[in-house]
């Protein structure tokens, strides 16, 4: 399945024929941008709640003026709550992100860390940020889950679960350990450009027949199956 959304959203990424029909579609923040992983996660931090065009300009803006912890954690205030303005709740943020960069050089030197634990012991950072560091700042196999990993997740009947805290959880036990890295890229993307929250497109879908949603709307759209009519009087019998 992971397969088939790698190939439907980057055609020519291997051998196989690319679909017909291929367009550009949109590329999550994380795939398309981050560098270091001091920037991934601090990006990370930025789109929490934000859109990724805004956290797009935002972390620009931002590594451009302090690209590294050592810099960051000297930044004034008011310049940071300039430069990450307009991300969702930028005043908690900028104090936020400062204050993780000031962590990052008393606790680890200045460097990014490898563990888990290590990594929610930083100022705003969660599962998710703390996941999506590992897996694209170092390719370290984890299970990053926002609400598009979540929503889709269940959509297909993968899991069923109540939180994307339960979602991480059910999918480890579910996906082997080699997959784990692309779970995430692929699912937001496809969250953001067919599988969306109010209107999936799962006539478009090209993983459709593996979804127990894309299964249920597709027996719905063909409707009940009609009973045969009782042969009418004086009709030939088969
Ligand atoms: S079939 Fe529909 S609900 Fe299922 S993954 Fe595709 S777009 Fe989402």
């Amino acid at each position: 399945m992971l397969d088939t959304l790698r190939r439907f959203y980057h055609p020519g990424s291997d051998d196989a024929s690319p679909p017909s029909g291929a367009k550009a579609w949109r590329v999550p923040y994380l795939r398309e941008h981050a560098e270091t992983p001091f920037q991934v996660l601090i990006g990370t931090i930025l789109s929490q709640r934000t859109r990724d065009e805004t956290t797009d300009v935002a972390s620009e803006r931002l590594f451009r003026a302090y690209p590294t912890p050592g810099a960051l954690a000297r930044a004034p205030l008011p310049r940071l709550v300039e430069l990450i303005r307009p991300v969702g709740f930028y005043s908690t943020k900028a104090r936020g992100i400062r204050d993780c960069a000031k962590a990052l050089l008393e606790r680890h030197g200045g460097k990014v860390p490898t563990s888990i634990d290590d990594l929610l012991a930083l100022p705003m950072v969660g599962r998710k940020t703390a996941n999506c560091t590992l897996v694209f700042g170092f390719g370290i196999p984890a299970v990053p889950v926002d609400t598009h990993v979540h929503r889709i997740a269940n959509r297909l009947g993968a899991v069923r679960t109540q939180s994307p805290e339960e979602t991480e959880e059910a999918l480890r036990q579910v996906v082997p350990k080699e997959l784990w890295v692309p779970i995430n890229p692929l699912l937001v993307q496809h969250g953001q450009n067919l599988c969306q929250p109010l209107r999936p497109r799962c006539e478009a879908c090209p993983i459709s027949e593996l979804c127990e949603l894309g299964e249920e709307r597709r027996a719905a759209v063909k409707g009940p199956r009609r009973a045969p009519a009782p042969p009418r009087k004086g009709a030939a019998r088969p």
